[in-house]
């Protein structure tokens, strides 16, 4: 038997343990589906799907409408399964072997994790001590390194803050590759580096590339979707690196018909928002550390005791978060999806309990 490429091994497990429980606010999945209306439209155009046919390999039809919610043409748009595809098309476009991609730590350990399974090399700078990025670390990591893309993740998974606008441009100017901003959780944010995209062009902006997904704020995590929008020559190599056909006729029907409820979506997230007030505010009166969040969810500390126990605690009363604490610089942190009003109060509750 032959045995896998040996720094496969390196790779450790980052998948979070799927367990039974009540309360799954563990890996920021919206808590509400999308509407009914939306369902009924995917069953009625997937009657009328040619079934025995390859799907539109360019998946045109979703690339207009995605360019038309951000008022630019299907050339600008790749879609993928999932933005992580979408990550995973960039390295293997832009990255791969001799070539190097830059994360600032803590961030999302997906960017470093399909850096090395594409034979990228990882340039790792740190963030501040509040998880902020640290332009003079920025300025260090890419004099260093010379990466050929440079990850920002805004709001960032796991702090929760997002990067202000004169922080992604001052990115922008230093960094000389493709400067990727993850916006998984970008409907959460005062602000979108999308606004960076054309207009008046500072330095850098023909260099801006931005991920998003359908999985958190469109309550589609089941669906796989997720796209980039960016200069139509990155978007052109992306395309160069997609498998024939690699996007399936379902998913692009279900994510075209997705944008005619984008005020539904807006909803939902409004209230999200409007809940990871009152839990962070809830967190406040507790014994926790608790870092201020523009996302859907909030990375938390317990003050007298470990991490791993209080994880293990909740999940005795059926409440499942992210256990973090293994992380790199978040000891003893855990991180908890904003979930429904009756999901975080059940969660508030639990925790009350367990720091008793
Ligand atoms: C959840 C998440 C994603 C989503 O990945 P998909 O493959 O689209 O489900 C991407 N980036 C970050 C930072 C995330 O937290």
């Amino acid at each position: 038997m032959i045995a896998p490429r040996t720094d496969l091994a390196l790779m450790a497990g980052y998948h979070s343990p799927r367990v039974e429980v009540a309360v799954r606010l563990n890996v920021n999945e919206s808590p509400l589906p999308p509407p009914p209306a939306w369902l009924q439209a995917v069953r009625t155009e997937l009657g009328r799907l040619d079934f025995h046919r390859y799907p539109d390999r360019r998946a045109w039809a979703l690339r207009t409408a995605l360019g038309q919610t951000h008022q630019v043409g299907p050339e600008q748009i790749f879609a993928a399964n999932g933005s992580n595809e979408v990550i995973q098309s960039l390295l293997l476009a832009f990255g791969g072997a001799g070539r190097t991609a830059a994360v600032f730590e803590p961030t999302y350990a997906l960017h470093s994790h399909i850096a090395r399974i594409t034979g990228t090399a990882v340039a790792t700078g740190e963030r501040d001590e509040s998880f902020a990025i640290d332009l003079s670390e920025v300025a260090r990591v890419v004099s260093e390194a010379d990466p050929a893309l440079t990850f920002l993740c805004s709001p960032n998974n796991p702090t929760g803050r997002a990067d202000p606008p004169e922080v992604t441009e001052a990115v922008l100017g230093l960094a000389p590759g493709l400067v990727v901003v993850d916006e998984a959780y970008g409907q959460f944010s005062w602000w979108s580096a999308l606004s960076l995209m054309g207009g008046d062009g500072g330095p850098g902006r023909d260099r801006l590339a931005v991920v998003r997904t359908f999985s958190k704020t469109w309550s589609m995590a089941a669906a796989r979707l997720g796209y980039l929008i960016g200069p139509a020559p990155v978007v052109a190599a992306l395309e160069q690196v997609a498998l024939p056909y690699h996007l399936d006729a379902v998913k692009q029907v279900a994510g075209r018909l997705a944008l005619d409820y984008q005020a539904e979506m807006e909803a939902r997230v409004a209230l999200l928002v409007e809940e990871r007030r009152r839990v962070f505010a809830a967190l406040g009166q507790m014994e926790v550390d608790a870092w201020p969040s523009e996302a859907n969810f909030i990375l938390w500390r317990p003050r007298h005791r470990k991490g791993p126990e209080v994880w293990h605690d909740l999940l005795e009363r059926s409440v499942l978060v992210r256990d973090c604490s293994s992380w790199p610089r978040l000891d003893g942190c855990l991180r908890v999806t904003v979930g429904t009003p009756g999901e975080n109060t059940a969660f508030l509750a639990a925790l009350a309990e367990v720091l008793q």
